[in-house]
């Protein structure tokens, strides 16, 4: 008999963590990190930090998995990672180190990278790489890794198959963004008789038009950089789709993008698996602004390396203030105190371009209204990380399972309103068997 379990993410955005098992292997897929608390208030990490794993059980943030934090006769046999977000991957900290965990190898430079300029450090004890498209087993569970479409680089949905039973989790996707082929010609070609479909409903619910594309984001962008004034965008340093849209709107303006270390480091190390801008002689109009934070941040992991690397292509604050106009520059609030230091910084751009909650955010507010007196002028351009509901239907209509389980959703009662197939809601924690 094979069951599901999710014990995280029928009722919330983020936190995802779904556990399959029959009597011979168990399998979890995603460990992550919640984003909201009961409340459905933002999630605070800090108040559980200094906890052990049965003190953080028992206040619900780790879920109760047999065999996943202690090696016992009923242990967990693999755990899959979906994507380098950390909802998805955050409490992999706890885990037993005799539990495998498969990812993505793009997924494991991106987890490592936040681990040096985040407070995210995750230490992988034991873990393998898959391969796209290649089924692996585990146990008596085979496992298809196919890439989709979402604002994390090197996004999974899985086929999983057991006992006769076929499975596809789809993990958070969209097909708005540059991988938007990749999707369709997964929607073309989907892997045919699946019974359940686990899929993520993060925009269900929202009632939202539908969504840009990346190259819409693009378009604007240009607008914007023609203007004789400098531009400062602040958008996430591992949204890879969104560094891409700013890279070729500078481009196309013949403005010199600035970056800081870490997203070159992110750039260059991704630059392995596909085709992107990274400092380098080939990529001319790239420049690397060494801020306080980061550099201190490389230093203290010992990486040093990392900012000599990136020496040829420094940029000092007095150049930029020479000619502020010739640049675009990706801020975070903890570059308050470089900006501070560039002469003429003012009456410029500034690019908000990430998803609007983080607005509330004390840092970004703080942050915002410091270029505000600056005479920086506000915008908002972004397109989300998540399939909006017409892709939601084409994709469950493509897959047409004989079920829908909702998961990484606040809605999962909005499912049987807008999708044609069966709709299983179940509760966290429930044991479901399939068949
Ligand atoms: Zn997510
Ligand atoms: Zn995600």
């Amino acid at each position: 008999m094979l069951n599901l379990t999710i014990h995280r993410g029928t009722d919330e955005i983020g936190g995802s963590c779904v556990e399959l098992w029959n009597d011979n292997t168990r399998i979890v897929l995603d460990f992550g990190m919640p984003l909201v608390d009961k409340a459905r208030n933002e999630f605070d990490f800090k108040q559980y930090s200094k906890m052990s794993v049965d003190e953080l059980i028992e206040k619900s943030v780790l879920p109760a998995i047999p065999g996943l934090y202690k090696d016992d006769s009923n242990k967990i046999d693999g755990l899959l990672i979906s994507h380098a977000h950390a909802d998805h991957y955050g409490l992999l900290n706890y885990i037993g180190a005799h539990v495998p965990v498969w990812l993505g190898e793009a997924t494991y430079d991106i987890i490592q990278l936040s681990g040096i300029f985040t407070p995210n450090k995750i230490e992988l004890k034991n873990h393998s790489f898959f391969q796209r498209d290649v089924p692996f087993n585990i146990g008596d569970f085979k496992i298809t890794p196919f890439w989709n479409d979402h604002s994390a680089f090197d996004s999974y949905v899985f086929l999983i198959e057991c006992d006769g039973i076929r499975i596809l989790y789809s993990g958070d996707f969209r097909s708005h963004g540059r991988k938007s082929k990749t999707m369709q010609r997964f929607i073309a070609h989907p892997p045919p008789d699946i019974d359940y479909l686990i899929m993520e409903g993060t925009q269900v619910g929202r009632n939202k038009a539908n969504e840009k594309n990346e190259e819409d984001i693009e378009k604007e962008l240009v607008k914007l950089f023609r203007e004789p004034r400098i531009n400062l965008v602040y958008t996430s340093s591992q949204n890879i789709d969104r560094l891409v849209s700013i890279y070729k709107a500078s481009l196309k303006t013949k403005k010199i993008m600035i970056i800081d270390v870490y997203i070159a480091k992110i750039l260059t190390t991704l630059s392995k698996y596909a085709k992107f801008p990274y400092p380098s002689g080939s990529y001319g109009n790239i420049k690397v602004m060494f801020t306080k934070y980061t550099s201190d941040k490389a230093a203290k992991a010992s990486n040093n390396q990392m900012l000599y690397d990136f020496k040829p292509f420094k940029i000092t604050k007095e150049e930029i203030g020479n000619e502020p106009s010739q640049y675009v520059i990706i801020v975070r609030p903890s570059f308050q105190v470089d900006l501070e230091k560039i002469q003429n910084l003012e009456n410029g751009n500034l690019i908000y371009s990430m998803w609007e909650g983080y607005k509330s955010k004390a840092d970004t507010h703080k942050f915002m209204k410091y270029l505000e007196q600056k005479g920086f002028s506000n915008y908002d351009i972004h397109t989300s990380g998540h399939a909006d509901l017409q892709t939601l239907k084409k994709f469950a209509d493509a897959i047409n399972p004989k079920s829908i389980i909702p998961i990484h959703t606040f809605n999962k009662n909005d499912y049987s309103n807008i999708f044609n197939q069966n709709i299983i809601e179940l509760n966290d924690g429930e044991v479901f068997g399939l068949s």
